[in-house]
């Protein structure tokens, strides 16, 4: 067996009248993130890690920004045809770590229903799927809650 890691970064900030989605999770929040798709900064940095791991590019590449046709996209939708991709080269989707940075809201209480909805889109079960929140201690643009930012690491395996 042969295993590969890949990590993954993001970055959205925050506007107002948009809504706030996070691992597939819809968060009540007076703002929401900005960004061409439904901007859930968590999704992008796990999808990213995934094509990391297989040498398979960046999300970027896979679906442009500038395209319409991803305009408001669904970033769960995003993340299954990733994958899939993933699983036609071959490899199986071991486990998820990941960490999103955000001064406000509190995530805690929506942790667990990220971790299904991650879980189920990955074909992988919660199990494989963690799920970390923390502050930046008003450090910085994620700190002042200006942004969420986020990070991640998976395991593949083939
Ligand atoms: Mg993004």
């Amino acid at each position: 067996m042969s295993a590969r890691s890949g990590i993954g970064y993001d970055s959205h900030r925050f506007a107002e009248g948009r809504r706030l989605l996070l691992g597939g999770v819809e968060i009540p929040h007076d703002r929401g993130l900005l960004g061409h798709s439904d901007a859930d900064v968590l999704l992008h940095a796990i999808a990213d890690a995934l094509l990391g791991a297989a040498a398979l590019g960046d999300l970027g590449t896979h679906f442009p920004s500038d395209d319409p046709a991803f305009a408001g996209a669904d970033s769960l939708r995003l993340l299954r045809e990733i994958a899939t991709h993933v699983r036609s080269r071959g490899y199986a989707i071991s486990s998820v770590d990941a960490t999103v940075v955000c001064e406000a809201p509190r995530l805690g209480p929506y942790v667990a229903r990220m971790r299904e909805s991650i879980g189920s889109a990955l074909g992988t079960g919660p199990e494989a799927i963690s799920v970390k929140a923390k502050t930046n201690e008003g450090l910085g643009d994620t700190g002042t809650g200006q942004a969420i930012s986020a990070l991640a690491a998976v395991l593949i395996t083939r």
